[in-house]
């Protein structure tokens, strides 16, 4: 089969290497005779599985013993809810850093919880989309933390600042968490959904600190509860045992290859040679300022919107899958998550090279 190279936003490609592994092991895993998929979440052998997998992305993250890792359901919109229903308190407000889409949805679910203070920090520069300096991000006296989205997979926005507070800061971390490295004990809660960086969808990845455990309101749902999730760890319901196998998988992956800071450097050498690429081209661009450009999610339109349709089908016919860009921004998007080779930033390149010289 020709080589082909997958571009999706998320669910987003897994590394070959894991695939491979799974594959291998699917219908006779750990020598059960059965795959993983079938067994008790609380045999010895699944809990071996759960242990390994905290255990290396504690190593990967370097997290501090004070912060709990939970494995959860319902995707980072669990989370939009999770987050306010368990970190009010008896408080009313949050600060939300309205940076993009995914951001601005977050904060539109905390509207159920609480009046959140939405703040647009977005701004233009160069004639750029970019965010302004965290420094002049006005926060509230009042707010129990304050949220932001570090990476908006849809605008292609990445905010490499921290909002300057003292309060917990709380992170939608779904389509960057293991890009790059962070410095977990300055956030009271990171969170995302797997799909991106972690491993196949289904599962959702919580990072919380200690003390602000135990401030759930009374109404919320045992299953998005962070102290209930903590004293079972993770096996309140049943987890979705698959997706945590393959995660745990990936992380070993990573740790192989080096862990985060090889892959960050790997990340920034990948972006590197599409960003280049298209700015010295005067038939593609990118809206965002250099400041704010995105490591794993690349929005990129054509001189020539009329040529969409057919860049599309010309690429995915080269074997470069879903590079159509989401819906509200438009133009194409090319995700180049952990698992992307720098060789398939490469072949994109290629290829849009070639239908510039063919279509300018
Ligand atoms: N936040 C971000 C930054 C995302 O990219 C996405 C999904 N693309 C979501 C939240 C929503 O995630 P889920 O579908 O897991 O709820």
């Amino acid at each position: 089969m020709e080589k082909v190279y997958n571009f999706c936003a998320g669910p987003a490609m897994i590394p070959a290497d894991v695939l491979q592994k799974a594959q291998k092991e699917l219908v006779n895993w750990s020598g059960l005779g059965t795959s993983v998929m079938e067994i008790s979440h609380r045999s010895k052998e699944f809990l071996a599985v759960a242990e390994q997998s905290e255990k290396d992305l504690r190593e990967l993250l370097s997290i501090p013993a004070n912060y709990h890792v939970l494995f959860c359901h319902g995707g980072a919109r669990g989370q939009f809810a999770a987050v306010p229903m368990n970190l009010l308190g008896e408080a009313d407000t949050a600060d939300y850093m309205d940076g993009g889409y995914w951001a601005n949805s977050a904060a539109k679910e905390a509207e159920k919880y609480c009046q959140p203070n939405v703040v647009d920090i977005t701004c233009e520069r160069d004639g750029k989309k970019a965010v302004l300096p965290a420094s002049e991000w006005p926060l509230s006296g009042d707010a129990a933390f304050v949220h932001f989205c570090p990476n908006e997979t849809i605008d292609g926005i990445e905010i490499r600042d921290l909002p300057v507070t003292d309060k917990p800061i709380v992170a939608d971390m779904s389509s960057t968490i293991l890009s790059r490295k962070i410095d977990v004990s300055k956030y009271g809660v990171i969170y995302a959904g797997a799909q991106k960086n972690i491993g196949p969808a289904g599962l959702t990845i919580v990072i919380v600190r200690d003390d602000l455990l135990g401030k759930a309101k009374q109404v919320l749902p045992s299953i998005l509860d962070y102290t209930v999730l903590v004293d079972k760890d993770s096996m309140f319901n049943t987890p979705p045992t698959f997706a945590w196998y393959l995660a745990g998988e990936v992380f070993k992956w990573l740790k192989g290859i080096g862990g985060v800071e090889e892959m960050q450097k790997r990340n920034e050498a990948k972006a590197e040679v599409l960003y280049r690429f298209i700015d010295q081209s005067d038939f593609y661009r990118n809206e965002v300022h250099p400041a704010n450009r995105s490591l794993m999610n690349v929005p990129f339109q054509l001189k020539k919107p009329e040529l969409d349709k057919v860049f599309l089908e010309q690429a995915d016919a080269a074997g470069l899958k879903a590079l159509k860009g989401h819906r509200v921004v438009g133009g194409m998007r090319a995700s180049i998550y952990n698992a992307m080779p720098l060789e398939g930033v490469q072949a994109l390149v290629d290829f849009m090279q070639k239908f510039e010289q063919e279509n300018a």
